[in-house]
């Protein structure tokens, strides 16, 4: 297949002329991408969400002109999001707002762009400056509301709505779904000897290995102090165990490197898969029974019940 054409132009917004919207306005048949501005700029302040304002963006982007998709990608933000199809012919913005990269958007039709296009793009485009930076800074508000700050693993809040969302899937598509309590083994021992920082670093660690050794969609959670919750989605009992042992495996042959030289820390892990009949709490509450099972055997092994 032929590579795609593309008029490969960034432009960053922040230079737009401000005559712009004067200029399009005082050419022929401009009244509906005037409107469609306006409307834009009311539209855009009804929503904090970035999928929802950039669904409203195309839609009155339909309004005015012929264009088969376009997507918009925040690398940073970790968000992208697609609407219509790609086509031979793109148009790619940078959007920058006050030195601040908002991320890009490209437009795609199956004809070229010509100068009054990308013109009239820029108009629409401006109105959408403002949502976005609203909308990312939402973004991060909400993640940081559900993330741990010290270890980065998400947090008991965050655990909460997503084993509720995990279970729900499970009962939808008659899917297993399992959960691993980590705790690790004499975690205080290594604060009253090293001190309390060293204790953070060993935690922030952990988290790291854990999230090397999983599939990137199980998700760790810090649970309680030096406790964390991994979520197995669609994963049954063996499935689990093997996991788990694995981790169990890993976070052992790992070392930390400390100002008090390289140590090594040890872990027990509780296993539990779903029943018919369990809640979230009663999936975690096994999972915490296995652990302890395990932890009074002397730690650094998995136990499931
Ligand atoms: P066991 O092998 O039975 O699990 O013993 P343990 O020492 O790991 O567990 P214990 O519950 O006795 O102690 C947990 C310690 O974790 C006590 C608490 O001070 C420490 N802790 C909790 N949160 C943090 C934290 O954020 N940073 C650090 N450095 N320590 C923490
Ligand atoms: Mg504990
Ligand atoms: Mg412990």
């Amino acid at each position: 297949m032929a590579p795609p054409m593309s008029t490969a132009i960034a432009i960053d917004l922040s230079r737009i002329r401000q005559q712009s919207v004067l200029q399009i306005a005082a050419r022929e048949n401009a009244n509906p991408l005037v409107d469609a501005r306006f409307r834009l700029l009311s539209t855009l302040q009804t929503s904090l969400d970035l999928e929802t304002i950039l669904d409203l963006f195309k839609q009155e982007l339909d309004t005015v002109m012929r264009v088969s998709g376009c997507s918009y990608v925040n690398e940073p933000a970790n968000f992208q999001c697609q609407m219509g199809e790609t086509e031979m012919h793109q148009c790619a913005y940078r959007l920058i707002t006050q030195n601040e990269n908002l991320g890009e958007m490209i437009f795609y039709r199956d004809t070229r762009f010509n100068e009054y296009d990308m013109d009239s793009l820029e108009v629409l485009l401006s109105t959408l400056l403002s949502p976005v930076r609203n909308a990312l800074l939402y973004r991060q508000a909400i993640a940081a509301s559900l993330t741990d700050p010290l270890t980065g693993a998400g947090n008991r809040q965050a655990l909460k709505s997503q084993l509720a969302r995990e279970i729900s899937l499970a009962r939808r598509y008659q899917q297993p779904v399992s959960a691993l309590i980590i705790d690790i083994d004499k975690f205080k021992l290594i604060n009253d000897t090293y001190g309390h920082a060293t204790g953070d670093l060993v935690l922030q660690d952990l988290v790291k290995v854990i999230n090397k050794v999983n599939r990137s969609t199980d998700l760790c959670f810090r649970y309680g102090g030096e406790e964390f919750v991994v979520l197995l989605g669609n994963t049954d009992k063996s499935g689990a165990q093997v996991i788990a042992h694995r981790l169990c495996h890993a976070i052992a042959e790992s070392r930390i490197c400390s100002d008090s030289g390289l140590l090594q820390i040890t872990v027990s892990i509780g296993v539990a898969t779903i029943t018919d009949i369990d809640t979230d709490e009663s999936l975690l509450n096994r999972a915490d029974k296995a652990m302890y099972k395990i932890k009074s055997q002397g730690g650094d092994n998995v136990a499931w019940l």
